[in-house]
């Protein structure tokens, strides 16, 4: 049997929001055996936690880990910062189903490059497979898994801008069904990209009532988080209402020069939601910058069909006024994101991986909208 540890002389803070303790910690079989003042004895593995906080192992409800959890059990250290949970699959971007069609699988890492690696080649096809590839790798953290509605989606009906059919809908949710029964902990949805933003209102609720049946998690990275804000939090609390799903609100946040300040009324929408019956909960991350893939500031529409799609469009020098519009102004339910920002507001990380097929884009972006960020 393993030796018992002992961490002596630490400032333990417990999680609980009790003041911090000096304390010594026995560890035993996994296990916390004891607190406060521990007599050594020799069988005993001695810790030195004088200087030093002790806490339980934090958790991370937002990562993006996916991929990088096939060539590293503990990708970026998180254990030495302290985190010991964490749940990827966030923002409808699991890296499952995917279609066994090799020119799909590329379109879906195009889509999914904010997570894509090139170390990593993708072998799996279903959540069981790409489950028992993160088991032969080991992960030295505790791992629950989100699956995306935008790669179900995807998986059934491409990058198309409709309604499922009956027929697609019975699909999608029977996917959705076999994956909670098989683990993953919950559904994401990322609102802000494709092609999760084809998803209405009613087929989100249909997706949010398989997951209540199985007390899963829907986490939602919203509709818009900029001038479309309000509408798009109250349509997450209408689903978490309506279908009493628990509900997680991904990453809060007022963008835009327009929510400066407004917060409070945010919190006072999720608060009246709750106390009428929802289950809705958020998380944050204490910094005022945020990071996305490119594809974030090309509006909805022009998506369709994938990213090919997208870069076709926009060589189209017919099409090319109409999107910088869009792009400039936003049309109704789409906020624009970079109408408001400065230049030295926006930078861009060009990977030769993702350099390749956004090298189109970015000169796009430098040639046309450049005197404006100027
Ligand atoms: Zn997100």
């Amino acid at each position: 049997m393993d030796r018992p540890i002992c961490i002596q002389n630490a400032m333990v803070i417990d999680g609980t929001g009790s003041s911090p303790v000096l304390s010594d910690i026995l560890l035993k079989d996994d296990r916390i055996q004891g607190l406060g003042s521990i007599a050594p004895t020799a069988d005993m593995e001695l810790i030195d936690g004088r200087g030093m906080f002790c806490t339980p192992g934090f958790i991370d409800v937002h990562t993006h880990s996916d991929i990088s959890f096939l060539y590293c059990g503990n990708p970026s250290g998180h254990i030495l910062q302290g985190v010991t949970s964490e749940v990827t699959g966030n923002c409808g971007y699991s890296p499952f189903p995917l279609r066994d069609d090799l020119q799909f699988i590329q379109k879906r890492r195009n889509s999914l490059s904010l997570i894509d690696t090139p170390l990593v080649a993708w072998k799996w096809r279903t959540w069981p497979q790409y489950k028992a590839l993160l088991e032969q790798q080991g992960v030295n953290e505790n791992l629950r898994v989100l699956i995306g509605y935008g790669s179900i989606r995807a998986f059934v009906m491409d990058y198309d801008n409709r309604r499922p059919t009956a027929e697609e809908q019975a699909q999608i949710e029977a996917i959705l069904d076999e994956a909670l029964r098989d683990g993953v902990c919950g559904l994401s949805v990322g609102l802000g990209y494709a092609p999760d933003f084809y998803a209405d209102t009613e087929e989100l609720i249909k997706a949010a009532g398989v997951v209540r049946r199985h007390n899963g998690i829907f986490a939602f990275h919203v509709r818009g988080e900029r001038l479309t804000l309000f509408q798009a939090i109250k349509e997450v609390l209408s689903i978490a209402l309506k279908t009493g799903v628990r509900t997680e609100i991904s990453h809060l946040k007022c963008a835009g020069k327009a929510n400066v300040g407004r917060m409070h009324e945010i919190l006072a929408l999720i608060e009246e939601a709750n106390r009428s019956g929802a289950d809705v909960t958020f998380d944050a991350y204490p910094y005022t910058a945020g990071c996305s893939y490119l594809g974030l500031v090309f509006p909805p529409k022009y998506h369709e069909g994938g990213i090919a799609r997208l870069l076709e469009r926009l060589r189209d020098s017919t099409l090319l006024p109409r999107i910088l519009r869009d792009m400039e102004y936003g049309y109704p339910g789409w906020s624009t994101f970079i109408g408001e920002q400065k230049k030295q507001q926006i930078f861009f990380r060009l990977t030769a991986f993702t350099g390749r097929w956004w090298a189109a884009g970015i000169q796009f972006w430098g040639l046309s909208v450049k005197a404006k960020l100027e």
